[in-house]
């Protein structure tokens, strides 16, 4: 079995730019991912724009064009594929990594296509992959969905999305704009703070004119196949919804993270590693992008984790050379 020096669980960005700098550096690397490349960008809504300038979203040094300031979904993932295969990245896809153990001073990668074994590995696995469940009856119904693709399923429908933040406005304002009947129920008093400064007037205009209601400091008590029970400031209510989208957010696998041996904070989810190299609690096992994030997911994200792998690259090499 060939060791190499880097596994990297995760071909998302973080992953990509720890592969890139290794490919740089002639160390030997393998990402696999239990998806496609950039599997999350590709599970965003379809017609997704970035928030981030494409120039703030580049790998490796190589620039990312686009046709407009922000890049779209599709551009994204024609820019972060090509780049795989710019930098020539050695890949195992639809490959899930189920266990990581460390046995002398190497890692066993097991994964549902076989053993890989490497002395180091980064763990980038995100955190798209796990929702915020409601917790309420009926979540598990059919006509309920945690990610939101694009308006047309919707079409003529009455449609509740629950949240408050980017997610559940763009989602309403899309649905709203391709004719579907939208109500949201939001938790919070307001809108999140942080909304898309060209998201957050548009909704907020939309729902002052009762295009789209709004039900704020509420929350949702029971899901049912046409209808949803929630809780109001006027008290409950039943209100009509043929789809619910509960675009409640999203948190790291701490499983994963528990069964490896990683430590965590038990609240905030928040791994233990060191800031200057990423190095986790376990020599050798580094972590990378948004899984440092903890539950606050708007903490880390593409423009500021880029630089990932330049740090794990330069510990690993000063490692090496001591
Ligand atoms: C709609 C939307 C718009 C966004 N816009 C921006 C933006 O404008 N700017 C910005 O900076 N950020 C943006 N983000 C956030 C950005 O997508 C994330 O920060 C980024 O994808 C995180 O990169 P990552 O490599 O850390 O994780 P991910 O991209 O989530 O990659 C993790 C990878 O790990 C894989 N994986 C997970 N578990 C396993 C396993 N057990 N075995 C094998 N593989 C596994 C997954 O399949 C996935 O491919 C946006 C997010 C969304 C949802």
């Amino acid at each position: 079995m060939k060791t190499y020096d880097i596994v990297v669980v995760g071909a998302g960005p973080a992953g990509l730019s720890v592969a890139i700098e290794a490919g740089k550096n002639n160390l030997s690397c393998l990402l696999i991912d239990k998806g496609s490349l950039v599997n999350t960008i590709r599970k965003y809504p379809t017609y997704s724009v970035f928030f981030s300038t494409s120039e703030l979203l580049e790998l490796g040094g190589v620039p990312f064009p686009a046709v407009s300031k922000q890049p779209t979904r599709q551009e994204a993932l024609r820019y972060y594929t090509k780049l795989v295969e710019y930098f020539k990245l050695e890949h195992s896809l639809y490959n899930t990594v189920e266990k990581i153990e460390k046995v002398d001073k190497h890692f066993m990668i097991k994964t549902t296509k076989g053993m890989f074994e490497a002395t180091q590995v980064v763990v980038a696995i995100g955190y798209y992959d796990k929702y915020n469940k409601l917790n309420v009856p009926g979540e598990d119904l059919p006509n309920v969905s945690h990610y939101y693709i694009e308006p047309y399923p919707y079409v003529g429908r009455k449609v509740v999305v629950v949240g408050g933040s980017n997610s559940a406005g763009e989602a309403a304002l899309d649905l709203y704009r391709n004719g579907a009947e939208v109500t949201m129920v939001h938790r919070g008093a307001e809108l999140y703070y942080k909304m898309k400064y060209w998201v957050r007037p548009d909704l907020e205009n939309r729902i002052k004119e009762g295009s789209i209601k709004a039900y704020f400091n509420s929350t949702v008590l029971e899901i049912l196949p046409e209808k949803m029970r929630i809780e109001t400031p006027d008290g409950q209510k039943e209100i009509d919804a043929q789809h619910v989208l509960a675009l409640t957010g999203y948190h790291p696998d701490v499983s994963f993270l528990s069964k490896t041996g990683v430590l965590f904070d038990p609240e905030t989810y928040v791994p233990q590693y060191n800031a200057e190299t990423l190095e986790s609690n376990i020599a050798g096992l580094y972590l990378a992008g948004t899984v440092l994030t903890g539950k606050n997911t708007s903490k880390i994200f593409i423009e500021n984790s880029r630089h990932h792998g330049k740090l794990i690259v330069a510990d690993i090499l000063k490692k090496r050379n001591a």
